[in-house]
């Protein structure tokens, strides 16, 4: 059948949703929305669980939606979570389905990861008889929008009521080639925090620097200056970065300005560096600021924390993952500096959040997310929705 990659076992009740699934994440894909505005998403969620007979929650987080479905007596609860949200970029990727919300897309894939949760949900609910325990689905805002929705979700309550003993949840991921599951142990992907300086100086004439104090120069030393956190003083082997990504200052070629902004991202995999970021930052910035006669307002954001797996849901998840893709297939997909609001669940909950190879250089689906030309390969789509599906009732029948 058509949408589903050759040597991947599929089950009956998966495979006759290969098309639909499809389908569903075309339609997703023409209708982005924004973080923390998915109405129409989040509706069309909300609709599609009502229609199998769950208990429904929505506006969780704004524009969350919960669905529960409780099997044939007591048991443990699993939560399976997907992100629902779009980009503020304007697509380019030419497909016959593109994004008709001009200036927001879904160029990271989350609206494969939405079509394949609900589409989880339609073939778990015709299991419903056949497990104990709960499944909970969790659609969740704004992943692309720290503060994000998964922290909100929690204070909503989506993990009590019952208590969810695990967490599982996937991206797509075009760096893997489609029919291969990435599958890593601990840390997964990093920290994402967020500083704001401010350098003012004393405006002048371009021509009179000695009368006024440059924060132009100031903030160059600075960025300089800046990588030596890097460079000299976290270990080799330790990652972070630190990225400016922000500079403004000057209106005119001849005039210094009184005044510059910058604003930049730290990524961590270790807590305790990433605790220590915020004294080191200020005490460089409060060193070159001061050395060069100005001052400084500093501000400093914690946002997403470390994602991390739990080794022993990882093995169960590796375990599963080689039922559907052959053991050969499922690999690790390593460590990313890029940063996950899942972070979050899997603080709360032990769980594994996986890599579900989306990539395909045959199809030219080899353009990374986040970019204007996007697009991963739809055969991917009844794997995530196998996985899903075989994680949850693996786990709930005590296999893990
Ligand atoms: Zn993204
Ligand atoms: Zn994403």
């Amino acid at each position: 059948m058509d949408g589903i990659a050759p040597n991947v076992a599929i089950s009956p009740n998966v495979a006759v949703l290969a098309e639909s699934v499809i389908a569903l994440r075309r339609i997703l894909h023409q209708w982005p929305e924004l973080g923390f505005q998915e109405t129409r998403t989040s509706a069309l969620v909300a609709e599609g669980l009502q229609a199998l007979g769950m208990e429904v929650r929505t506006g969780i987080a704004q524009t969350g939606v919960l669905g529960t479905l409780r099997g044939d007596g007591e048991g443990k609860t699993v939560l399976l979570r997907a992100d629902m949200d779009g980009l503020p970029i304007e697509e380019a990727s030419g497909a016959p389905y593109a994004s008709k919300n001009h200036g927001i897309m879904h160029a990271c894939g989350h609206d494969g990861h939405t079509a394949i949760l609900l589409t989880v949900a339609q073939v778990l609910a015709q299991y419903r008889k056949q497990f104990s325990g709960t499944i909970k689905f969790a659609f969740q805002p704004a992943e692309e929008l720290p503060p994000g929705g998964a922290k909100g979700m929690i204070e909503g309550g989506v993990l009590e009521d019952p208590r969810v003993d695990a967490v599982f949840g996937l991206h797509l991921w075009n760096g893997l080639p489609v029919g291969k599951i990435g599958v890593d142990d601990g840390p997964i992907m990093a920290s994402v925090d967020r500083f704001d300086i401010t350098i003012n100086g004393v405006g002048s004439h371009g021509a009179y620097p000695h009368t006024g104090v440059d924060p132009i120069v100031v903030g160059s030393n600075l960025v300089a200056a800046l990588q030596t956190l890097v460079s000299r003083e976290a270990p080799p082997l330790a990652p972070v970065v630190v990225t400016v990504g922000k500079f403004h200052g000057g209106t005119a070629f001849n005039v210094i300005p009184s005044q510059v902004e910058l604003s930049g991202t730290v990524r961590t995999v270790d807590a305790g560096m990433r605790e220590e970021m915020p004294k080191r930052i200020e005490r460089i910035v409060r060193g070159i600021t001061s050395a060069m006669r100005a001052q400084h307002t500093f501000n400093y954001v914690f946002g997403y924390p470390v994602t991390v797996n739990d080794v022993n849901r990882a093995r169960f998840a590796r375990r599963v993952a080689g039922t559907i893709v052959g053991d050969i297939n499922v690999v690790s997909a390593g460590m990313s500096m890029g940063a996950e609001d899942m972070s979050y669940f899997l603080e709360a909950v032990p769980g594994c959040y996986l890599r579900l190879g989306s990539g395909n250089s045959d199809k030219e689906y080899i353009q990374p997310h986040h970019s204007a030309l996007f697009n991963f390969d739809e055969t991917a789509l009844p794997i995530g929705v196998e996985l899903l599906a075989q994680l949850s009732l693996s786990y709930l029948s005590g296999r893990d």
